[in-house]
């Protein structure tokens, strides 16, 4: 059911972690990666908001709830709508630089005209031009914020989108945004996928050495073991051996294949 109350289902996945969850597929039923998964970081002075959403809902009171009288730190890990719609609730947003410009501006929703009355009636407030976060600060790879008890540190992992970033904590997490997760994947261009393989090779690296051993991806199951980035680089190579059986999806402008238990949609743009 979706209304104001019930549409986010809060858990606590362990000392440092809170999940947020959402039905991506309430709002339009062609996302099929429920749930999508924002999460709070909490360290003992600042907490890092990761992802805002689909904006269709009041996030922000949830947020304040779990991290009381905690700095917040609003970081996005790509620009994709189902993860900044939410960015109008909120002062400041952190984002990769390659993606800062796109959620600097109002982001256009025109494309979910066709979803259910109820959400296309909530877009309409907006004029379906969701409105940004008042300030966006331009994120680098290496950048990192100690929050007290906890450290994180931006991870550039370009390939889902130019500027997509991971997070990886000092206490041996990963959060991966559209980077990893157990569902329908999304691809850029076939030329683009030495840069998909290279950011799954640089993640499997810090598993590798022991710097991470637990994935918190954004949709989907979670939390996932890193074998996962091992499957996906795996499955990510035999897309080439059945590109003679790909399949158009006008929705997504895409080619899409089925190997093993993914999805893959490609981009054709
Ligand atoms: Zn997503």
């Amino acid at each position: 059911m979706c209304s104001d109350t019930n549409h986010f289902h809060v858990e606590r996945l362990n000392q440092f972690i809170y999940t947020i969850q959402e039905n991506i597929s309430e709002i339009h039923p062609i996302y099929r990666n429920d749930p999508l998964n924002l999460y709070v970081i909490l360290g003992s002075e600042k907490a890092i908001l990761v992802d805002t959403g689909c904006g269709l809902y009041p996030l922000r009171p949830i947020v304040e709830r779990i991290i009381g009288q905690r700095d917040l730190i609003v970081v996005n890990t790509h620009a994709h709508w189902d993860h900044i719609l939410g960015n109008h609730e909120f002062k400041e947003v952190y984002i990769h630089k390659n993606e800062a410009n796109i959620v600097s501006h109002g982001y256009s929703v025109f494309f979910l005209q066709n979803s259910p009355a109820k959400i296309v009636k909530r877009y309409e407030k907006y004029d379906h031009l969701i409105p940004p976060a008042e300030k966006v600060h331009p994120l680098e790879d290496g950048k990192t914020f100690e929050l007290g008890g906890i450290k994180a540190e931006i991870i550039h992992s370009p390939g889902h989108s130019s500027g997509s970033i991971c997070i990886q904590t000092d206490k041996k997490m990963l959060f991966t945004g559209d980077v990893a997760y157990y569902g329908d994947i999304f691809l850029p261009r076939r030329q683009e996928f030495p840069r998909v393989l290279k950011t799954l090779s640089k993640l499997i690296n810090l598993w590798d050495k022991q710097k991470i051993d637990k994935l918190y991806p954004s949709h989907r199951k979670t939390p996932c073991e890193p074998s996962l980035l091992i499957e996906l680089w795996k499955n990510i190579q035999k897309i080439g051996d059945v590109w003679d059986k790909r399949k158009y999806n006008e929705f997504f402008f895409a080619w899409e294949f089925q190997i093993n238990d993914f999805i893959f949609y490609v981009s054709r743009s």
